[in-house]
């Protein structure tokens, strides 16, 4: 699946993979031909391309960090930010969404991995600081961003015990109900909509569904029961001239 946005004589570029276009985990499989699917994926497929690759090695934080220069380079964080063009800024997700935020006016572009973990550590608001620095100073306004949330686990799919739901989940995430089977739900991007409404932004895009629900996208959780669905998602996004 892909979406772009044209805008200004630049193109914001946002792509995830389906289990159709193969396996492209680092970790799970044959990493060959993992590595081959995501050049191909990417349309990468020649020596011949003006395009690098940023790839973000999901550490459960809220270290959100620049990419000043065009590089192919693995960062241990959860976000990545850029105003290159060319630079694709990808991330390997298990169930998780991402979140794309992007500036036409300022010609910047982020991509933060949106587990319940980066969530409870803040990553949002640091990925905005680090968009701030970025801008000047005096005129930085959130709601000229734009945000895209990407295919993630829905609550009727992430829901938790009551006991552990007590003990470790509802300092950060208060008012959860539980369903019919006494279990508590967790809503991911209902609550990084809310975060990100909070700074001011209001053109959010709910991209796609739940990956677990959706046979079609690769699932973590799923991927448990059945090792055949070992694969994970690519997630990327890039700006172009
Ligand atoms: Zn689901």
């Amino acid at each position: 699946m892909n979406l772009s946005f044209h805008v200004a004589g630049f193109t914001v570029k946002v792509v995830h993979s389906m289990v159709h276009d193969g396996n492209m985990s680092a970790k799970f499989g044959d990493p060959f031909s993992s590595e081959a699917n995501r050049r191909r994926f990417l349309g990468l497929n020649t020596n011949m391309t003006d395009k690098t690759i940023a790839r973000m090695q999901a550490e459960q934080g809220n270290v959100v960090m620049g990419v000043e220069q065009l590089t192919d380079t693995v960062y241990a964080c959860d976000g990545l930010v850029t105003d290159r063009t060319n630079q694709i800024m990808e991330l390997n997700s298990g169930d998780y969404p991402s979140i794309i935020i992007f500036s036409t006016k300022y010609h910047l572009l982020a991509h933060i991995h949106a587990g319940r973990r980066t969530l409870d550590a803040g990553i949002i608001a640091q990925a905005i600081l680090k968009l701030q620095l970025r801008c000047p100073r005096l005129t930085f306004y959130p709601q000229e961003f734009q945000a895209i949330i990407t295919p993630g686990i829905c609550p009727q799919c992430y829901h938790f015990p009551g006991d552990y739901y007590e003990e470790h989940l509802k300092a950060k995430w208060p008012n959860v109900e539980p369903n019919a089977a006494g279990r508590f739900p967790i809503d991911l991007r209902g609550r990084i909509q809310r975060e990100l409404q909070a700074f001011g932004m209001t053109k959010i895009m709910t991209w796609g569904g739940c990956n677990v629900c959706q046979m079609a996208m690769f699932s973590h959780l799923r991927g448990q029961t059945d090792r055949t669905r070992y694969g994970r998602h690519l997630v990327a996004a890039w700006l172009e001239e």
